[in-house]
């Protein structure tokens, strides 16, 4: 008993003064900010990890940790800084199912939390009115890469090769489960419908946001169902590469064999792969804004404020949600992006 209230006496008189306030010696005076990412190995993460860092910059001491994947691995690290005393978190969760958790700890310890690009649940955001949540409304998205693929598909007649009036699609997904994954597959297609246009899938799978997997997945496709597919919808970039990869493999882009391929982001070998004529389109997922948005709202509650559309500089919508817009990018567009 006395070993332990000696302990806490002793933690509290060394980790407390340090961190109150949003003020400690270790930070120079400035708040400190612990920022977990689902994976450093994630082209879209990366760039919105380094946007967040840079706007941190001469502001905020901040600590971004990579979860590799593992939601107990995060779980973890989210323990380490709220025994560090941290001022606020910025969590991009493994699992978005595992937000709600996250947020009862952080409640527990008194620190703010901003999420970004995994959206937790309602009721978990409905949790502490301390809880953000930066990202972009996902059915945009698939709106927007169903358009690129309706425009072209109503210029170009000869993209229904087996000339029987319906289009026939191939998906690859990205992690099942995920927020963007789910309804831009489905408001891809819903797009599709919505300009008239008869539709089939005639495959689908996961390709997990990977570009490796992506390939597979579209090599196997065309193992199994050859020149039946009429385009190609890949939740984000790097699959989209990944197919445009195994078409190539199997005689497109080369000549006259085409094949219709979007995906979303707009990363910069995608605007590449624009520019070459092999991906039809993409739609800007704006990482630069989502990192900024993400660090300006963990740095005012770092600092013990309330984050709001003017500190910010971003619309919070609905009291604990900025959405960033989604922008379509074509061929009539592409270089205003890269
Ligand atoms: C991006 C993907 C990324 C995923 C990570 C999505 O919004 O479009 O490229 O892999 O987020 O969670
Ligand atoms: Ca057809």
């Amino acid at each position: 008993m006395k070993k332990l209230s000696l302990a806490i006496l002793f933690a509290s008189v060394l980790v407390a003064p340090m961190f109150a306030n949003g003020q400690s010696e270790s930070t120079g005076g400035q708040p400190s900010i612990g920022c977990a990412i689902y994976k450093f190995d994630d082209t879209f993460m990366t760039a919105t990890r380094n946007s967040f860092a840079e706007a941190a910059k001469g502001k905020a001491k901040v600590n971004i940790v990579d979860s590799m994947n593992i939601q107990a691995t995060q779980n973890e690290k989210v323990d380490l800084f709220i025994t560090q005393g941290v001022d606020a978190l910025a969590l991009n969760p493994v699992d978005r199912a595992a937000a709600g958790v996250e947020i009862d700890k952080a409640k527990k310890a008194g620190i703010p939390v901003v999420f970004f690009n995994k959206q937790p649940f309602d009721e978990d955001m409905a949790k502490w009115d301390k809880v953000y949540y930066v990202g972009a409304k996902a059915e945009e998205s698939g709106t927007m890469s169903g358009q690129i693929v309706a425009d072209y598909w109503k210029a170009h007649p000869e993209a229904d090769t087996n000339g029987d009036g319906v289009l026939q699609y191939a998906m690859i997904k990205g992690e099942p489960g995920h927020q963007d994954a789910e309804l831009r597959t489905e408001y891809s297609i819903k797009c599709l419908k919505d300009n008239g246009i008869k539709v089939e899938k005639v495959a689908e799978d996961t390709g997990m946001w990977d570009r490796v997997k992506g390939q597979e997945k579209m090599a196997a496709f065309l193992t199994s169902k050859g020149d039946s597919i009429e385009a190609v919808f890949a939740n984000n970039d790097d699959m989209a590469l990944g197919a445009i990869e195994a078409l190539k493999a199997a005689g497109y882009f080369n000549g006259k064999k085409y094949m219709p391929v979007v995906g979303v982001d707009a990363t910069a070998p995608a605007l590449q792969a624009l520019q070459e004529g092999t991906l039809l389109g993409t739609v800007l997922n704006d990482s630069t804004n989502q990192g900024r948005a993400t660090f300006n709202i963990a740095y005012d509650l770092a600092q013990g404020k309330t984050p709001t559309s003017e500190s910010i500089g971003y619309t919070i919508t609905d009291g604990q949600f900025v959405w960033v817009p989604y922008q379509m990018v074509t061929q009539d567009n592409y270089k205003d992006f890269m």
